[in-house]
């Protein structure tokens, strides 16, 4: 019996967690990571080190993997289509990817099959971003490099024509959307595999400071049955349509009259879907593993009535051994997940996890911890 070989292209944490899901599973994993003391190569035994840009890099990485999937979505597009023409297996493969890599692409491509979005159009300069403001949108106007952004990086809210210079100095494409007076921020996460199988966790709402996330509540709070179907049926939809093999989480704005509209999409696990490891039945990390081999894809249900996830970042003190030792302490039944990598202020290091019945409790519980690791409270 050959257990297949999957090619995680990117070093970070998906790809930490990835692996780890594949272990149970029995399954061999190769690693192209940047550097050895990236947070997935500190751990993966087969690691290539080389520059996903570089075709030659990733076309001898490719060999010997029966599939290659990523940790993000930034591997060119021009070289995945070269290897995918000289057969190598990617997935998702790059026609679907192509709506994850370039949000012009992706809005367009929603707007075809009546997803609802952001009022939203690609401008050309300043003076473009206020005509899109005039035309109906008003200003404040984000504006987005439609390549290349990650945890608000590449957004811009411009209140005015001279704020909005400097998005275009990048020299990418700049789309501009209304800004959204949301409610709050939800996320529905699915997984497809080949055969067209899909499963869809229940829907959550994310908490994001400053274009990071911040905070995930699994299940969404107060969210009507209805429109957590809804928010379900819209990310299968799109799953399908835009033929996704793997984890999507499709990012929603959750509007104060009780519309949903898309914001983004990703096609990986997902900060949204961290919870999955400890509150769900089959991990989002698992089921990416499962869904890129075609394998049966595993029951996503929650174990627990509440998970709440809370991403601990970086803060002043570069060691957080001592401050993880407390809340070991304090809280045994915390389940602390730590990437291996540098503390940096602000720096995504590490997540908690928390379950209960009461919702306050297990809230409070996973926001104490990730404060006291970053060092923002010290009791
Ligand atoms: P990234 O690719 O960096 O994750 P996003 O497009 O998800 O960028 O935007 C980051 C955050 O900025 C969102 O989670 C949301 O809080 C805010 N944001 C993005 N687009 C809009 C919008 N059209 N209206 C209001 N807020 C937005």
């Amino acid at each position: 019996m050959t257990f297949p070989v999957v090619g995680m292209v990117g070093g970070g944490q998906l790809a930490r967690m990835t692996h780890e899901a594949g272990i149970p599973l029995g399954i061999r994993f190769k690693l192209l990571s940047d550097t050895p003391q990236d947070s997935a190569a500190q751990v993966v035994n087969d690691v290539v080190i080389g520059d996903y840009r570089d075709l030659e890099t990733l076309r001898a990485f490719a060999q010997g993997c029966d599939v290659v999937t990523f940790d993000h979505e930034h591997v060119p597009a021009e070289h995945l289509r070269i290897l995918e023409a000289e057969g190598v297996v990617i997935r998702p493969g790059i026609e679907a990817l192509r709506h994850a890599q370039d949000k012009g692409v992706m809005r367009a491509r929603l707007d075809e099959i009546g997803v609802p979005c952001p009022r939203h159009r690609i401008v050309t300069d300043a003076a473009d971003v206020t005509r899109f403001a005039e035309e109906g949108a008003g200003f404040p106007v984000v504006l987005k490099t439609v390549r290349g952004g990650y945890d608000g990086k590449g957004v811009w809210v411009v209140g005015d024509e001279t704020a909005a210079a400097e998005p275009f100095r990048a020299g990418v494409p700049v789309l501009a959307e209304e800004k959204v007076d949301f409610a709050r921020e939800l996320a529905a996460n699915v997984v497809r595999s080949p055969h067209g199988q899909a499963v869809a966790y229940p829907v959550v709402e994310s908490v994001q400071t400053d274009g990071v996330c911040d905070t995930v509540i699994a299940p969404a709070p107060e969210l009507s049955a209805e429109l957590s179907a809804q928010a379900q049926r819209l990310a299968l939809r799109v799953a399908e349509e835009l033929d996704v093999v793997g984890h999507l989480a499709v990012e929603l704005f959750e509007t104060r009259d009780g519309r949903i509209l898309v914001n983004e999409l990703a096609m990986r696990p997902h900060n949204s879907g961290h919870w999955t490891q400890d509150g769900a039945i089959t991990s989002q990390f698992a089921n990416h593993v499962r869904a890129v081999l075609d394998l049966p894809l595993g029951d996503p249900r929650p174990r627990a009535k509440w998970t709440v996830m809370v991403n601990v970042l970086g803060g002043d003190y570069p060691d957080m051994y001592p401050a993880y030792l407390h809340c070991m302490a304090r809280d045994p039944g915390l389940k602390i997940h730590m990437y291996g990598k540098d503390v940096k202020p602000g720096r995504k290091v590490g997540h908690v996890n928390t379950y209960g019945d009461d919702l306050a409790d297990v809230i409070a519980r996973a926001r104490h911890a990730a404060d006291y690791l970053r060092g923002t409270i010290t009791e």
